[in-house]
């Protein structure tokens, strides 16, 4: 009998910072008055510094997945053609809404836990010369994996094609220098690295790509862009927003701003390196070894043991909510978030979980090794050796 705090360790929703959590509770002020039409452009504008573009960047009333439809439907024709570059469950979403919007898509496939190399884009390129996108994830949630984005973006840069990235987890853990790469569009999620609960999208939008939104056909309303932008601009959103959310966007901006949009990169840098080095340690093998992100780090399950067994046990044995694989994935692989608000004292509580639950689960466990690999991790980076 111990008291187990529920933790949510997973990339999406992921840990709340608590001083925008407590700002929720001042959302009894209603849009179209000038307490809203004050704090709006404010929030808009911190939004641009922490994505570091001079480009737009709008809010939906969405999850994340809404962003995704509205690169589609505002910058696309019925029958244009896009490139996707698909390599998990998030670039399968991409071949998803391109159906549904009837575009032609071009599908390249990664093997999941691979990505889709830059070569074979360039030379999907050259064979589909009226291509209007490409389309891709920085960092590929369900794999763990991360494409190369400049390279992808120097490729699609030379063409007349927009370069749409999911970025909903690339935010905050990677580098993406949106206006020097020529990144045309790039989606964000409110409940990844920004700290606070799902409910809000974001996309960027560069000049390029309104040059290709003045022309495109596809049906659009509520995630009509160009209306939004006009709303924006005036310090609006186009309809009621999640009022709740954007006050909490304000205090996590604050709190990324004074913390700094690089510093919050190297954190989950750090957090994702001393990961991969704690399941070396304990002899645990990485699903995406090759191009690992630093978003999430996706650990297979030891052989014979089903991974969902090990997300029950942190579960269980410590009320730690950590992601198991998704779809085919599920049971194969678990994975351990690094994005936003994680700290090395929470991944040492993870790493410790991990030892005390695979150890239960009859697993040869060597205890403290783990832990030890992260709390070298951190040594390195963050303490000077002691004097001799
Ligand atoms: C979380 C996530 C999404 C968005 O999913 P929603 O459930 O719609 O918020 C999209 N792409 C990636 C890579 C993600 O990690």
């Amino acid at each position: 009998m111990h008291i187990r705090k529920q933790r949510l360790l997973t990339p999406g929703p992921t840990p709340l910072l608590p001083r925008a959590l407590h700002a929720m509770m001042a959302s009894d002020i209603h849009h179209r008055t000038p307490d809203f039409i004050k704090l709006y452009p404010l929030v808009l504008a911190d939004l641009k510094e922490v994505y570091g573009t001079k480009g737009d960047v709008l809010i939906t009333v969405s999850s994340g997945t809404g962003g995704l439809e509205a690169s589609i439907s505002n910058f696309f024709s019925e029958g244009d053609t896009i490139i996707i570059a698909s390599a998990g469950k998030f670039g399968e979403r991409w071949a998803e809404l391109a159906k549904a919007y009837r575009l032609n898509a071009v599908v390249l496939t990664a093997e999941y836990g691979d990505v889709v190399a830059p070569e074979r884009i360039e030379q999907a390129l050259r064979e589909n010369p009226s291509a209007q996108g490409v389309a891709f994830q920085a960092s590929e949630t369900s794999t763990g994996a991360a494409h190369d984005v400049r390279a992808i973006a120097e490729i699609v840069k030379k063409t007349g094609a927009l370069c749409i990235v999911d970025a909903i987890t690339g935010l905050g853990t990677m580098t993406l220098d949106i206006d020097n790469w020529g990144l045309d569009i790039v989606v964000g999620g409110s409940q990844k690295a920004f700290m606070i609960p799902p409910g809000l999208a974001f996309i960027s939008v560069s000049e390029k790509a309104w040059t290709h939104n003045a022309t495109a056909k596809l049906p659009r309303l509520y995630f009509d862009l160009k209306k939004e932008k006009k709303m924006a601009d005036k310090g609006e959103s186009a309809w009621t927003p999640n009022v709740s959310l954007i006050l909490a966007l304000a205090e996590s901006l604050k709190y990324i701003r004074s913390l700094g949009m690089d510093k919050l990169i190297e954190n989950a840098e750090l957090l994702a390196k001393a990961t991969r080095s704690a399941a070396a340690a304990l002899g645990l093998e990485l699903f995406a070894p090759n191009s690992p992100s630093s978003s999430v780090t996706a650990i297979r399950s030891p052989k014979g043991m089903d991974s969902s067994e090990i997300v029950k046990g942190f579960r269980s044995q410590f009320g730690s909510i950590i992601a198991n694989g998704q779809g085919s994935m599920k049971g194969q692989i678990f994975r351990i978030a690094h994005l936003g608000y994680f700290d090395f004292a929470d991944l040492f509580a993870v790493i410790a979980e991990l030892e005390l639950v695979l150890y239960s689960k009859g697993f040869p466990v060597e205890l403290g090794t783990g832990v030890a690999a992260v709390q070298k991790v951190y040594a390195e980076a963050a303490l000077k050796p002691p004097a001799a």
